[in-house]
């Protein structure tokens, strides 16, 4: 049986006590003021993975608390949601010190989370914002100018989910004609949540049993017992 929303968000908490203590990452542990796991809906459609905690995030435990998260907000108004409808998070859960950019290992480190996150929540819809969190959910080197605006299906942690790459909001803060094009790749949202999640991966079946050549005999209860995992 599958677990209930329930029983998953339950286990998203106890994901999220695991990361407060996290010291994987020795500098970043050593640095933070908190670990920002990630806020909004456990059982949201449509997950946001940005880059990692900046200083106001990692003062307020929350993700896009800055400028980027205000970019960020109105977006979703402008296509009818907000952060309740969805689960906001980040490659990283620590702020690099001076918001420099995530070493490799760190990501590393942090995917383990990334990965659990996407299990438990179950989105339909994943928009990787920026480069880092392109690269790491389609587990491909192209940069975010290439693949912006254009969604895929990609299997991340065992499940398959619709992943639409998108700016950076910083970066587009930055660069003003880059407002426009995330507000025109935004503008997709609705119609990819409409599709609902795509069909997921085949569970693997274990090979059954090669037919014995001949008629076994009658196994018994015992042995039967065993077969069914009883003991
Ligand atoms: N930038 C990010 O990538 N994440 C945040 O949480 C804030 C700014």
């Amino acid at each position: 049986m599958p677990p209930t929303a329930q029983e998953r968000r339950e286990a998203l908490k106890a994901v999220l006590h695991q990361a407060r203590e996290c010291t994987r990452c020795p500098q970043l542990a050593a640095t933070r003021t908190t670990v920002v796991f990630g806020c909004g809906h456990a059982d949201a459609d449509l997950m946001f993975v940005g880059e990692a905690p900046g200083r106001h995030e990692d003062e307020r435990g929350l993700p896009f608390v800055g400028q980027a998260g205000q970019l960020l907000d109105r977006l979703l108004g402008q296509i009818g949601l907000s952060r309740a409808d969805v689960f906001i998070t980040n490659v990283l859960q620590c702020r690099p010190p001076g918001n420099r950019d995530p070493h490799p290992e760190e990501v590393e480190h942090c995917r383990e989370y990334l990965v659990e996150k996407l299990e438990l929540v179950q989105p339909a819809l994943v928009c990787s914002l920026g480069n880092f969190a392109t690269k790491l959910l389609r587990g491909d080197p192209a940069g975010i100018t290439r693949v912006r605006g254009r969604d895929e299906v990609r299997v991340i942690g065992g499940r398959a989910v619709r992943l639409l790459p998108l700016f950076h909001p910083a970066a587009a803060l930055y660069t003003p004609a880059n407002v426009d094009v995330l507000r025109a790749d935004f503008g997709r949202i609705p119609g990819l949540l409409a599709l609902g999640p795509p069909p997921q991966p085949e569970a693997a079946v274990p090979e059954p049993p090669a037919a014995p050549a001949e008629a076994p005999e009658e196994p018994r209860p015992l042995a039967v017992a065993a077969q069914l995992g009883l003991f």
